[in-house]
């Protein structure tokens, strides 16, 4: 699968912006440009509000189909013509921020742990989420106690960004393409989106994530459970 660049990757702060209805169903469209991040990779997708001459209606998520992504409403409408697109700054901003304490947590299992891998992940939009690991045999309260370093890291305030690497030199880069099972694909000219939160992690990722880690709330680690001999789940949320 080839997917282009985001437009929320080239604007992140990109939140409400119009745009025309090229295919429609009751209740789905798929429009000539898009905010939304369609999730994947374990993150939900973006929702939000569609406006158009006839009405408004909510926006649910996204369903994709190959490159063309249907824009689920809530009812069955089927807005034709120009419309407005709005995404819920909260709900990006929610999983943003989880899923970037997410790789903060993961560079201190890989770090900890001698390269335990990633074996699968869930972003949820009503803030909590879980990573699975491939830790065959790990103490759980060492797993907890990475919490404090985890934000350490968000208390510090350190950078996020995100740079575009050749997929070959990633693919050759320890630690980089860190998931075991969900990589993401390289862009049309062949380079691979990294995230680099400065001087704490760099992987390949095609999620959505804050400019920096003090934009997000401490997270606490809620639970962590055995799910068979190579997998360690650890769910987590924001505190408070
Ligand atoms: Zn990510």
């Amino acid at each position: 699968m080839v997917v282009a660049i985001y437009l929320c990757h080239e604007q992140p702060d990109l939140y409400i912006h119009d745009a025309s209805v090229i295919d429609s169903r009751p209740g789905a469209v798929v429009l000539s440009r898009s905010a939304f991040h369609p999730g994947g990779g374990g993150q939900v997708s973006d929702i939000g509000v569609l406006e158009w001459s006839g009405g408004c209606a909510s926006v649910t998520g996204i369903e994709t189909d190959g490159d063309r992504w249907w824009h689920l409403l809530d009812g069955d409408s089927r807005p034709s013509g120009d419309v407005l697109l709005h995404v819920d700054a909260e709900h990006r901003l929610r999983v943003a921020s989880l899923h970037t304490a997410s790789h903060v947590l993961n560079a201190f299992v890989f770090a900890e742990f001698a390269g335990a891998l990633v074996t699968g992940a869930q972003i949820n939009g009503d803030g909590t989420g879980r990573m699975d690991f491939d830790l065959p045999e790990v103490d759980n309260d060492r797993v907890r106690a990475l919490e404090g370093p985890v934000n350490e890291v968000i208390g510090r305030g350190v950078d996020v960004r995100a740079v575009y690497v050749d997929a070959g030199d990633a693919a050759a880069t320890e630690g980089l393409v860190r998931s075991m099972s969900v990589a993401p694909p390289p862009t049309p000219d062949g380079t691979l989106r990294v995230i680099d939160i400065e001087g704490v992690d760099r992987q390949a990722c095609g999620g959505t994530h804050l400019a920096n880690t003090g934009q997000s709330r401490p997270i606490v680690i809620t639970k962590v459970e055995n799910k068979g001999r190579h997998n360690r789940r650890v769910r987590f949320a924001f505190a408070g």
